[in-house]
């Protein structure tokens, strides 16, 4: 199946819906977003990693930033901090340039690597995009963190492919009937940039009255 282009989920939403369905739904289905330091820092990053050259050329490697790319089978779009192209034996061929290229996406990221694997199947979207514009296959990308500085290598496995269509599949459903889930509270809701959107407190299963008494007490305490 092919999503019309008038379809497409954002490819970077792959990680609210790991990190929480509803979160997502807010952001993606019903528009609202709230920054926080968390998603301030991210978009740092990330300037960072698009900042200065398009593309520039160190030794037989291609650096692309800011790549725009999609898979009308994923029914997304996005962006890629980076793409490399390493020169080698095998790969893709580029419009100019001579021989072959190793595709190599490598996605920037606040911290240090998540609990979660919300940044891998991050990456691994990307991947799948870039298989399908560039008719090539791509076996691994990276991941790299502010805080350890380093990059991570990601093997691309027909497990983590699949994890991705699913949640892709599952995502276009929701978005379908425009379907927000019910607050689940965890201990994410206290890392959350909707948190005071979401109202996780009041959503819950706290009666009126407890969450009345308990809001005095705070300001008693304060
Ligand atoms: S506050 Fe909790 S339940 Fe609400 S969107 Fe955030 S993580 Fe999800």
């Amino acid at each position: 199946m092919e999503y019309k282009e008038e379809d497409y989920l954002m490819l970077s939403g792959i990680q609210h819906y790991v990190f929480c369905r509803r979160q997502w739904a807010l952001i993606h289905i019903e528009k609202q977003w709230e920054e926080n330091v968390r998603t301030i820092e991210g978009q740092l990053i990330h300037q960072k990693a698009h900042d200065k050259f398009f593309s520039e050329t160190r030794g037989n490697i291609i650096i692309s930033r800011g790549m725009p790319v999609y898979s009308a089978s994923l029914g997304t779009n996005g962006e890629c901090d980076v793409v490399e192209f390493h020169r080698g034996t095998s790969g893709v061929t580029l419009h100019g340039k001579e021989g072959l290229f190793e595709v190599v996406p490598i996605e920037y990221k606040r911290g240090k690597e998540k609990e979660n694997d919300a940044d891998v199947l991050q990456l691994a979207a990307q991947v799948m995009c870039l298989e399908e514009m560039l008719c090539c296959s791509i076996s691994k990308g990276y991941l790299y963190y502010n805080e350890t500085r380093r990059r991570l290598e990601v093997l691309i496995s027909e497990e983590l492919r699949k994890k991705v269509k699913d949640m892709f599949l599952e995502m276009h459903q929701m978005y379908d009937r425009r379907y927000t889930p019910k607050v689940k509270r965890t201990k994410r809701c206290n890392a959350c940039s909707l948190k005071d959107i979401c109202i996780p407190v009041l959503c819950s299963n706290k009666s009126v009255s407890t969450y009345i008494n308990d809001a005095l007490l705070e300001d008693k305490v304060e």
